[in-house]
């Protein structure tokens, strides 16, 4: 278990236009990497803990979906809002940029033209983009610039 990186995990429907957003990457030579796409039901429920039981109580859960233990509590923070995901229908994906040096540009501010340049090639493709979504930061961007999502 743990994480599913393959664009193969998705839903048919999902996987064409995946395929056509990182190939579109690749034209424009934007370096990436797909983080996750399908999602078991048990990672997102330790995604749904997170900042909301103890540390212990969300490791349990990690331990469960077969994820790294969080080693301190600043890691227990909130990263979801939902019980059921798009990633766990296989609808979804979360692909983040790379920097040359190979690490990724976590810090989405910091680097907001390489994540808005991957968010337009998503957009372009009548992808959702969680670029977009509310609350924005103040370089304009949303809350979870690396996800791609088919609407359904
Ligand atoms: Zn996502």
């Amino acid at each position: 278990m743990g994480l599913i990186k393959t664009l193969d995990a998705l839903h048919p429907k999902a996987r064409t236009v995946m395929e056509a957003l990182i190939e579109g990457f690749k034209q424009r030579g934007i370096r990436f990497a797909i983080v996750e796409t399908l999602r078991t039901a048990a990672v997102q429920a330790a995604y749904y803990a997170q900042g909301r039981q103890s540390l212990d109580q969300v490791n349990t859960l990690r331990k469960q979906a077969g994820l790294y233990l969080f080693t301190k509590s600043g890691e227990n923070y909130k990263i979801t809002n939902v019980t059921h995901s798009s990633h766990e229908d296989g609808f979804a994906a979360d692909i983040v940029p790379v920097l040359p040096s190979g690490s990724i540009p976590w810090n989405v501010v910091e680097y907001p033209g390489m994540w808005r340049a991957m968010g337009d090639v998503g957009l372009s493709l009548g992808l959702d983009w969680g670029g977009t979504w509310a609350p924005l930061n103040r370089a304009g961007i949303g809350w979870d610039a690396p996800h791609y999502q088919l609407m359904r």
